[in-house]
């Protein structure tokens, strides 16, 4: 008998034979994730139902020196959960569901594999707001949530994910529980190890539950499009905005090409305001309506804003949002090569003019826009690789693309994570040194190199 059947027999003995699958028995949708990078059928599927299973089943595949890949729900944008034919995946699925709402400390308490839009509904059930809001919702878990450290919609109000998680239990790679669980928002015990796990992409341990912080509901809003004459005047419009009318639940700004691309492509092709101008910023806040009209009155007086649209209700608001979700259509209208990138508030324009310049050199013509939540120091740039010469020089932009954002000291993932499509280019932010102690860590948590193995690091 091999290595990997003898590995398989002690899994099926300590799991059941029903979460050991192998071969044919392996659905698909665990071959890659949302990108479709290098699919493979991993050589098992693990589906352990218990943290005791997780840390049975590391403890088997440590001691054999057999790979292991996390995978929760499959939507990760950087190739983070694609296996190998040589490892082993194993999904946290079965982990599912609400452990408890604790509505004193404002809290909830989940096992990893719990969609993210099923602990939202959850929160909304007992009064309260879970505030990560991505696209990917319905599918991605709150282990993988967890893992990537994940963005989305409402960062600029309540952090990524890092900031909404207060304890976790997590597996390492030798089957030792840690039990990092707290409900406390002060608790200055020694290190937080828990945030060495948040956003280590399944290569230090497993994530196995977590207790995530509740906000109150927030009440009604309003949907604002603005006008703007440069980006300068976008950051000071956010200033402004911060100072009067409250933290903004929403600050996205569209260059001029990505504005007049999403209003083309609308059922009806009609700008609600002029596409002549160079930027322009949607805008959503939860503080009073007054407040927000004087605000930007002394917003038009100042310059800051050239023109602007108040929506006056919600069917209003939802046409405005819709020139900014003009990014759901990318993959069915172009050949998007998407780049999730951050730089420090003060040089997103400047790094957008210098990609735009450097592009252009290169490959005159071809057809670039440019958005994002500049709030949060996040900024999309997306290539159309149809307007490019074919066989569509990829590698070649990512440089061009992750040189720039070195240069103007920005990071080459802003929430997507690094996985296996950044890892080439992790130098353009992180140092030697620091890329050395990353190494350290995952040497000391990971000493047989099991836990996705060629993520981040390499
Ligand atoms: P997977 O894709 O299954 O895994 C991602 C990584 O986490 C892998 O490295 C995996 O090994 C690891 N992992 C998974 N579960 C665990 C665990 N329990 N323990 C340890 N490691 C684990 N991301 C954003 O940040 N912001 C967005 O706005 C956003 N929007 C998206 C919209 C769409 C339509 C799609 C498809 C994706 C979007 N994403 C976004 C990317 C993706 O949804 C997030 O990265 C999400 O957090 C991944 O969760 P998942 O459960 O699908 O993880």
């Amino acid at each position: 008998m091999n290595d990997l059947q003898q590995t398989l027999d002690q899994l099926r003995t300590a799991l059941g034979a029903t979460a050991v699958l192998t071969g044919a028995a392996i659905s698909q949708r665990h071959y890659s994730d949302w990108t479709g990078h290098a699919p493979a059928c991993p050589a098992a599927l693990l589906l352990p139902s218990s943290t005791q299973q997780v840390a049975d089943a590391l403890r088997i595949c440590n001691a054999a020196g057999q790979s292991v890949v996390p995978q929760g729900g499959m939507t990760g944008l950087a190739g983070g959960a694609v296996p190998r034919e040589t490892d082993i995946a194993l999904s946290l699925e079965r982990l599912r569901g609400i452990e408890e709402i604790d509505s004193a400390a404002a809290t909830v308490s989940v096992w990893a594999g719990t969609t993210l839009q099923e602990i939202q509904q959850a929160a909304l059930d007992a009064g309260f707001l879970f505030p990560l809001d991505l696209g990917a919702r319905g599918s991605c878990q709150i282990g993988g949530n967890i893992a990537t450290n994940a963005g989305g919609n409402a960062v600029i109000r309540y952090g990524m994910t890092r900031d909404l998680v207060l304890g976790l239990e997590v597996v390492l790679a030798d089957g030792r529980v840690l039990n990092l669980l707290n409900k406390m928002i002060k608790n200055n015990c020694g290190y937080d190890l828990k945030q060495c796990f948040i956003g280590s992409e399944g290569t230090l341990g497993v994530i196995t539950r977590a207790i995530l912080k509740l906000a109150p509901l927030p009440g009604e809003t309003t949907t604002l499009l603005c006008a703007l004459p440069d980006y300068a005047s976008a950051v000071s419009l956010l200033r402004r905005l911060q100072r009067s009318a409250g933290t903004p639940q929403a600050y996205e700004l569209m260059w001029q090409d990505f504005f007049r691309l999403g209003v083309s492509w609308l059922e009806n092709p009609v700008p609600p305001m002029s596409d002549e101008h160079p930027l322009y910023v949607l805008f959503e806040s939860a503080g009073p309506r007054e407040v927000l009209e004087q605000t930007l009155e002394a917003a038009l007086e100042a310059g800051e804003v050239i023109d602007a649209v108040l929506a006056s209700s919600h069917t209003q608001a939802r046409a405005l949002w819709k020139i900014r979700e003009a990014t759901g259509e990318f993959p069915l209208r172009m050949t998007p090569l998407n780049f999730d990138v951050s730089l420090p508030i003060g040089q997103i324009g400047e790094f957008a003019e210098l990609c735009r310049q450097r592009l252009e050199l290169r490959w005159p013509g071809n057809h670039s826009v440019y958005f994002g939540h500049i709030g949060d120091s996040n900024l999309h740039l997306t290539v159309d690789c149809n307007s490019l010469p074919q066989p569509a020089p990829i590698l070649e932009i990512e440089e061009l693309v992750y040189t720039a954002v070195g240069e103007l000291g920005g990071s080459v993932s802003a929430e997507h994570g690094i996985g296996l499509l950044k890892r080439e280019f992790l130098h353009h932010s992180v140092d030697d040194q620091a890329r050395q102690a990353m190494q350290q860590l995952k040497d000391c948590y990971d000493p047989r190199g099991i836990l996705n193995p060629g993520k981040i690091l390499g």
